[in-house]
């Protein structure tokens, strides 16, 4: 584990570095996103103790988007099992975009993982609950834990989402018609894009994801939130598919799990040691934060922290 100097110097030395790229862009497929204003960029690291090393906008809330399929996916990986999850959904990369239908048409119907929409859709699905509100409590009560404070939706987010949603829509009827889809497709897309419209800030997020990283307890209150067997499953996801298309090539050079949101959030694990927040609107082709990946990526290095090169 490195020393806290060690690990401010390294914060700060990126934030430093990276907060003058000027690669990327807004996304804009959801109008509100397009409007964030693109020179934020917050770094923020929580070790698995509950210490917490920040640079530039981390206070800022922005919207959580596709990072919320983790923690979704830890509610009903913990409900219903590992081993149900992978029958019901999968756990492989569709090698295609987050929101392909081809995907879903060349492999049965079945999603193949949590974090291509279709498979975050249908894990939203399984949430228990026996209404949408009581589904609901679960979701947001799920986020709120991890963080440990209430976080709430951005209605502007989600009245935007909403009104653009039409495609996530067509997609869970999809599923719906293969027997893939688990609860009323329509108020599962509608979950769905609320749990997307979840603001957090680049602190929460380094909160959050220092519950992966101590085994599913979380670091400041020492309450468990995940079983620890699920833990490393859900590890394994962000290993295979949290990046996107990009996965394959994150994890060759930062060696670390990882999950992306196209509102510019990214969250890394070192497992056992701490979690790496980092925000910045600009995405990638891939739809990948440009100054968070530069910033993960760094520090990373910096730290060896690469979990294949111990
Ligand atoms: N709400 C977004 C969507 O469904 C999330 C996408 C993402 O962050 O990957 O398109």
């Amino acid at each position: 584990m490195p020393s806290s100097n060690a690990l401010r110097a390294a914060v700060n030395d990126a934030h430093q570095q990276f907060a003058g790229l000027t690669d990327g862009k807004n996304a804009d497929y959801i109008p509100y996103l397009a409007t964030v204003p693109s020179n934020l960029f917050g770094i923020a690291v929580v070790t698995a103790t509950g210490d917490t090393i920040t640079a530039g906008d981390v206070d800022y809330a922005f919207a959580i988007e596709s990072i919320s399929k983790l923690f979704t996916l830890g509610l009903v990986i913990d409900d219903i099992g590992a081993d149900a999850l992978r029958k019901k959904i999968g756990a492989s990369p569709t090698g295609m975009p987050f929101n392909s239908v081809q995907a879903i048409e060349l492999h049965g119907g079945k999603p193949l993982n949590p974090f291509v929409n279709a498979g975050a859709i249908a894990t939203t699905s399984l949430v228990p609950g026996s209404s949408p509100d009581a589904k609901w409590a679960n979701i947001i009560g799920e986020m709120s834990a991890f963080a440990g404070h209430e976080l709430k939706v951005n209605e502007e987010v989600y009245k935007s989402e909403s009104d653009t949603n039409q495609h996530n829509r067509g997609i869970a009827w999809l599923l719906q018609s293969y027997g893939y889809m688990y609860s009323d497709p329509i108020a599962a897309t509608d979950l769905y894009t609320r749990q997307c419209s979840v603001a957090v800030s680049a602190k929460d997020l380094a909160t959050m994801g220092a519950v992966l990283a101590a085994k599913g307890v979380h670091p400041v209150s020492g309450k468990r939130l995940l079983k620890e067997a699920n833990v490393r499953e859900m590890l394994a996801e962000m290993t295979l598919n949290g990046m996107y298309d990009a996965s394959g090539d994150w994890l060759y050079q930062v060696g670390l799990p990882a999950k992306s949101g196209v509102g510019g959030g990214v969250l890394a694990v070192v497992p056992g040691k701490m979690a790496i927040a980092a925000f910045s609107p600009p995405l990638d082709n891939y739809g990948n934060s440009v100054r968070a990946q530069a910033a993960i990526a760094h520090i990373s290095s910096q730290l060896k922290l690469d979990v294949f090169g111990a």
